[in-house]
């Protein structure tokens, strides 16, 4: 079921004008190994043998929303994620500086920030050094057990916990030398990462689940380097690294947040993305926007390059303060992470019920 995607699509989904240029600057379309191939699952998935669910798609997220007169005792664990401690998370990674190769000091204080949280929360936690395209890079691994050890399989979320050194879409020319704070860019997904770690310590989920920490997604187009240094990192240094499916987090609090179905992980992933969705329509989570998104470039492309079910969750189109100096924690909406993390709690939830 996974099928080709063109690698620059062009038309229909590409108003976008900047989409195209960082697909073609990117990927360079005339160098087709860096899409997921045509076969890229090496072993099937608790999703990947599943047909992608038409009937979900013919109805709108309201209409499906059948838990809402009597929430489950799943839909009711996933809802207590807090979006304003997840917010607060978010202002904790603003204040702490620019987490940028430029700004070591800041970096140190956000893992150590990520990992002073995660400790108490996780079963284990490691970070993982790297090195590559000449710089030095730190990943962060956490796993939380299931209570059904991994007899209820294994879930992953990640998120990049770097920030973009330049805010070179920012209208002022002025600013684009300076390093964008990244609150919604790096901060949101770290703060919904931590925040589902609270919740699933509170109320365990039968399947296992990873938290992962990517340093480096944000360097692309700078210096010549590409983007998700360190998630292909990550999948170099784990070639049998495998779970049922995932999601990486980016950019999820803005107060117009919007989600649409990214194109690679609906080419590659569509099982995952249908159960995430329908976990939406539980949680009543109206920024899933059951819609098709353009191709993006993120890190969950290592991860289907490798055959690993990991989809994209991020806001499409970008939002105005996308790598300007205005993506700040004043632009982000506690209720919309809110949306977000309970989605994903309520997938984790339900992953264990899934027939294997
Ligand atoms: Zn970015």
């Amino acid at each position: 079921m996974a099928r080709r995607q063109p690698i620059c699509r062009p038309a229909t989904q590409l108003s976008h004008a900047l989409i195209m240029t960082l697909c073609l600057a990117l990927l360079g379309c005339a160098e087709p190994q860096n899409a997921p191939s045509a076969s890229p699952y090496k072993e099937p998935s608790a999703y990947s043998n599943k047909e992608p669910s038409a009937a979900f798609n013919e109805k709108p997220l309201a209409s499906r929303n059948n838990e809402a007169s009597a929430p489950s005792h799943k839909a009711l664990a996933a809802a207590q994620f807090s979006g304003r401690n997840a917010l607060r998370h978010i202002a904790a990674q603003v204040t702490l500086g620019p987490r940028s190769p430029y700004h070591p000091r800041a970096k140190a204080r956000t893992l150590d920030y990520i990992e002073t949280h995660l400790k108490p929360l996780t079963t284990r936690i490691a970070r993982q050094p790297f090195v590559r395209h000449g710089l030095n890079g730190t990943n962060v691994w956490a796993s939380i057990d299931g209570s059904d050890g991994d007899g209820a399989g294994r879930l992953m979320l990640g998120a990049h916990w770097d920030t973009r050194p330049f805010a070179d879409r920012d209208a002022n020319i002025d600013h684009r030398q300076r390093p964008v704070l990244g609150a919604n860019d790096g901060g949101s997904g770290v703060a919904v990462l931590l925040e589902v770690a609270r919740v699933l310590q509170k109320q365990p989920a039968r399947s296992s689940v990873d938290l992962l920490f990517f340093d480096f997604e944000d360097m692309g187009q700078i210096d010549g380097l590409p983007f998700s240094i360190g998630a292909r990192a990550f999948v170099a240094a784990q070639p049998d690294y495998r779970v049922d499916g995932g999601a990486i987090i980016d950019m999820v609090c803005d107060q117009r947040l919007r989600i649409p179905r990214e194109g690679y992980s609906n080419s590659h992933a569509p099982n995952v993305l249908d159960a995430i969705w329908q976990s939406a329509a539980r949680q009543s989570a109206t920024v899933f926007v059951d819609a098709p998104g353009v191709p993006i470039v993120d890190d969950h492309l290592p991860f289907l390059e490798a055959g690993i079910a990991v989809v994209d969750l991020i806001h499409y189109p970008f939002p105005s303060s996308w790598h300007t100096l205005n993506d700040r924690v004043e632009n982000c909406s506690a209720a919309n992470l809110a949306q977000v993390g309970r989605t994903l709690l309520d997938f984790i939830y339900h992953h264990g019920a899934i027939e294997r």
